[in-house]
C-alpha cells in the first residue's frame, strides 16, 4: 500500500496544490504551523533524507530550487522563510515520504525547541 504523500501524488487523497512540476509537488499543509506552510516532496517515493542514494543528488537539487520558487510564488521570498526537513524520531519526522516544510509569514526563534 503506498503511503500518505504517494497518495496525494496519486491523487487518491485532496491535498491543496499550489505548484507542480516534472518530479515535485507542493502543497498546503493540513496543520498550517505558519501563514504560509506549504509542502514539497518529490513525486518519487523516498522515505527520509537518511534513505537517499547518490542517484538522487540532482532531484534533491531541483526540490530546493522548487521550494524557493514556491516561496517566492507565496510572496515569501524578500521577507524570508524557513526550509524545514525532520528525519527520524528525534527530529519529530511523523510523514515517511521525503518533503520540505516551506515556513513563512511571520518572524521564526532559533534554534528549534
Ligand atoms: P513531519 O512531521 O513528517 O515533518 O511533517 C508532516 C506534515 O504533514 C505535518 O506538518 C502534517 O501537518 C502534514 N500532514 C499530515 N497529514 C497530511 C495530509 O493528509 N494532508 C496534508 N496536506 N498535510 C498533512
Ligand atoms: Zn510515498
Amino acid at each position: 500500500m503506498s503511503c500518505l504523500f504517494c497518495k496525494i501524488v496519486g491523487k487518491e487523497i485532496p491535498a491543496t496544490v499550489v505548484a507542480e512540476n516534472d518530479d515535485a509537488l507542493a502543497f498546503r499543509d493540513i496543520h498550517p504551523a505558519a501563514p504560509t506552510h506549504v509542502l514539497v516532496i518529490p513525486k518519487k517515493h523516498i522515505g527520509s533524507v537518511a534513505e537517499m542514494g547518490s542517484d538522487d543528488a540532482a532531484l534533491l537539487g531541483r526540490l530546493v530550487l522548487f521550494a524557493s520558487e514556491v516561496a517566492k510564488k507565496e510572496g515569501i521570498g524578500e521577507t524570508g522563510f524557513r526550509l524545514v526537513n525532520n528525519t527520524g524520531p528525534n527530529a519529530g519526522q511523523s510523514v515517511f515520504h521525503l518533503h520540505w516544510h516551506v515556513l513563512g509569514g511571520r518572524g521564526m526563534s532559533w534554534p528549534p525547541g
